[in-house]
């Protein structure tokens, strides 16, 4: 049988960017992915001609130069610049927040205006250190648009009241004085043209692959097979859940084709309020250019509607829950996973982290540079 010098378990940007450095380096890899397909979370299908992301909306952004030139060998990126709109109720919001988001809730007009009623109702609060999201969000942007359009999303979203939620959270989001609705503070942004599964693709080119292998069904014989192996899966499971499972928020995706042109004319709506049952609806058509809103090339739209729920073993786990007392349980994890001589832990699952897809990149770039030097 065959020997390879890694087995690289899970076909995610984490195991391709590593699978593809290996190869590059001169080792032998054999990459397997217990799905059907490969890219992980941000594979994307062809559904009525749009690049339909299935396992939720994946907009690529980054500061570091070098993560955005390295997807750049992979994939030619479209200028898609993600501004999302909330919807509270039939309201419509800009997002993030911004000088639109602050003239729509409060009518003010000027930078000064929108500080200074931020400031006054965090005031009214009383709150000069801000312990958990609740209290975060209060002080980055008040009392109105927090209870307009973040309490119900967060809490929807979570599953947890947002005063049990850590603070760094909707630290993710900005907040601007200006006319400026890009979601990302980034210098770099857009979606690979041809859709993600092609840029993961090519990153695998030439490399062996194996679907619908699940490596701890088979671990014992799948070990065998390579020198080192890099699994990506959840941390959690590959100790068979022995110190307890770690908690992370799963979400199902429902999706619909429709026969009009423009359903929502936005990639993303989120929407804010407790009592609608899913976060978001994305339109995957709006993440692509060349798609015109009359439907003169496509008459059909593709939309998908988030539902978050608890994730329980067997579920797809999606969001890890980083808070203090899964940070303890991951600890106890990792302290395990240090001493598998022969397995590297790494990724959204196997670091139990809530990465971004450049923060995921630039990890698995790092421990290919650390283990191919020479
Ligand atoms: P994954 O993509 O999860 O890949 C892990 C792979 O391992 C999977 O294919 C899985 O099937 C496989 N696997 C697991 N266990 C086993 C096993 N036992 N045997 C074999 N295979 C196994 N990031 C952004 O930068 N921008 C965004 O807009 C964005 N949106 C997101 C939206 C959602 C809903 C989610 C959930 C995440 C989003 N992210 C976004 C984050 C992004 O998805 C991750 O950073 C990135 O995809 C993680 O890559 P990964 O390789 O670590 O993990
Ligand atoms: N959030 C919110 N309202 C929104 C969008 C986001 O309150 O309309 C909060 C929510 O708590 C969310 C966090 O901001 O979990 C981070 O949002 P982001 O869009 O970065 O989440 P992701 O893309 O990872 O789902």
């Amino acid at each position: 049988m065959k020997h390879y010098d890694y087995l690289i378990v899970g076909s995610g940007l984490f195991g391709s960017v590593f699978a593809h450095e290996a190869k590059w380096a001169g080792r032998s890899v054999l990459v397997i992915d217990k799905r059907p397909q490969i890219g992980g979370n941000v594979y994307t299908v062809d559904i009525e001609g749009i690049h339909v992301h299935k396992y939720g909306a994946h907009i690529f952004h980054t500061n570091l130069k070098h993560v955005w030139d390295y997807v750049n060998q992979f994939a030619v990126f479209n200028r898609f610049t993600n501004s999302p709109v909330a919807n509270y109720h039939g309201e419509l919001y800009s997002l993030p927040f911004n000088m639109y988001t602050f003239n729509k809730m409060w009518g003010v007009v000027t930078p000064e205006e929108a500080a200074a009623k931020i400031e006054e109702q965090r005031k009214a609060t009383g709150i000069t250190n801000p312990k958990n999201l609740e209290e975060q969000a209060i002080s980055l942007v008040g009392t109105d648009i927090y209870e307009k359009l973040i309490k119900g999303y967060t809490e929807k979203q979570w599953g947890r009241p947002c005063t049990e939620l850590p603070a760094f959270i909707i630290k993710r989001l900005p907040v601007r004085l200006t006319f400026d609705n890009n979601y990302f503070n980034a210098l770099y942004q857009g979606i690979p043209v041809g859709g993600y599964t092609k840029m993961v693709e090519n990153m695998l080119d030439g490399i062996e692959v194996q679907l619908n292998c699940d490596y701890l069904e088979h671990k014992e014989e799948l070990d065998r097979l390579a020198d080192k192996v890099i699994y990506t899966g959840p941390i959690d499971a590959y100790f068979h859940y022995d110190l307890g499972p770690l908690e992370y928020r799963s979400v199902r995706f429902e999706t619909e084709v429709l026969d009009k042109p423009n359903f929502q004319g936005n990639a993303a709506v989120n929407y804010t309020d407790r009592e609608t049952p899913w976060t978001r609806i994305i339109e995957h058509k709006w993440f692509e250019f060349g798609k015109d809103e009359q439907g003169n090339d496509l008459p059909k739209t593709v939309i998908s509607r988030e539902y978050s729920s608890e994730w329980k073993v067997g579920d797809e786990p999606y969001y890890p829950v980083n808070d203090e007392k899964n940070g303890i349980l991951y600890k106890k994890y990792k302290a395990l996973a240090d001493k598998e001589e022969k397995v590297i832990f790494g990724g959204r699952l196997g670091e139990y982290k809530y990465y971004d897809m450049d923060a995921v990149i630039d990890s698995a770039l790092r421990l290919a540079g650390k283990r191919f030097e020479n």
